[in-house]
């Protein structure tokens, strides 16, 4: 039997079959809101009604156990809701104002803390990382830890000009955001993917693995061996290949993970909502720190030092990229302290796009690399 439209099961259902009860009494007829303190806000509604949001901080994995002693918070003060953030978070909905403090105190006793808006740095977002992903260049779970520790009275307590988000991905695929975020933390391999012939004639599709790779960097290879016989299998072009890790998504046989030269690049200026400049992405600032697991201490002084420059200097609202864009990035580097190298320059000739952007590019130097 045929399953109409609405009985398929794709796509996220319709987020106001969710809705707490008192949300759906009171949709779009929002009066105004409030900040009380960091992590709770209030909403009134045209009818009077008031809704208090808790908001609290949360790792990137948490045990099915722990959401299940979530849920009973929500069935305890919540009417049995709550919701998990895209930054994550989790956030409660409350009817009643009188059950804020409890549930903050519960949250306290296992161990979320409560805040993450308004003037404070929010949860920082990570990707799966080292134990779930095929093509890290670093643990993103492992730098969020580490980070959040670091920052942490920065998420309870309101000490920076405006919100500040940061982002970590394993790996430039960037399934943890980090384009549009105030800084962005993000793994890089520095090298190709080794080619082990003997698993990729064995175990991999040589034309879905060239027809995969963005830059066009995979070409086959005949190997003839000594008892005569071929073995099919793959080079890879290191100068075209950008570090993406997809052929090794496709091909056992084509491993990027290289303890020694992966490691971490800082990039900054990211953010998404359309106030005053608009949305930006972020551009580098740390081209590369070397992995040290498990708390990268080098990182999490370079991401402080990024916050206290900001922070002593930026005005009330001014997002990270604004405040880069009027001093100026010369003055960026000064004021962090790091060093302004030839890798902040974009050379990839690759990237058509931004090597056609200049009239100087387009005329002589996309002749003498092609
Ligand atoms: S960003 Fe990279 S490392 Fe992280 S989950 Fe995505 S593909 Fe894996
Ligand atoms: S890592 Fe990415 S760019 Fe490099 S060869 Fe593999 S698919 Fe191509």
């Amino acid at each position: 039997m045929a399953l109409s439209f609405d009985e398929l099961d794709f796509g996220p259902p319709d987020y106001k079959e969710m809705l707490p009860p008192i949300l759906e009494r009171n949709y779009g007829k929002w009066k105004y809101h409030e900040e009380i303190e960091p992590g709770v806000y209030k909403h009134v509604s045209e009818s009077g009604e008031e809704v208090y949001t808790v908001r609290a901080g949360q790792p990137k994995f948490i045990a099915s156990e722990t959401v299940l002693k979530l849920c009973d918070l929500a069935d305890k003060y919540a009417n049995g809701y709550l919701r998990f953030t895209s930054r994550h978070s989790v956030e409660f909905i409350l009817d009643n104002k009188d059950n804020v403090e409890p549930l903050k105190k519960d949250l306290a006793e296992l161990g979320f803390p409560v805040g993450g808006t308004g003037r404070t740095v929010r949860s920082i977002v990570a990707c799966t990382g080292w134990v779930h992903c095929h093509t890290p260049a670093t643990d993103s779970p492992g730098l969020q830890k580490a980070l959040m520790d670091e920052l942490y009275d920065y998420f309870v307590s309101e000490k920076l000009p405006t919100r500040l988000t940061i982002a970590v991905s394993g790996c430039l695929n960037m399934c943890g955001a980090v384009h549009c975020s105030d800084i962005a933390i993000l793994g890089v391999h520095r090298r190709p993917p080794k080619v082990i012939d003997e698993v990729v004639s064995k175990a991999c599709e040589i034309p879905s693995m060239i027809a995969a790779c963005p830059t066009y960097a995979i070409k086959p290879k005949m190997i003839k061996k000594e008892d005569g016989t071929t073995l099919r299998s793959i080079s890879i072009d290191g100068e075209k290949c950008m570090y993406c890790g997809i052929c090794y998504g496709l091909c056992p046989g084509t491993p990027i993970a290289d303890p020694k030269n992966d490691g971490v690049s800082i990039w900054v200026g990211g953010k998404i909502s359309n106030t005053r400049g608009g949305p930006a992405f972020s551009r580098l600032a740390v081209p590369f720190i070397p992995n040290n697991p498990p708390r990268w201490p080098e990182v999490v002084e370079t991401v402080k030092k990024i916050i206290d420059a900001w922070a002593s200097d930026a005005k009330p609202d001014e997002r990270m990229g604004e405040w880069i864009e009027r001093i100026g990035w010369a003055e960026f580097f000064e004021r962090t302290g790091i060093e302004f190298t030839h890798k902040h320059i974009d050379d990839y000739i690759f990237n058509i796009r931004d090597m056609n952007a200049g009239a100087r590019v387009k005329g002589r130097e996309l002749k003498k690399f092609s």
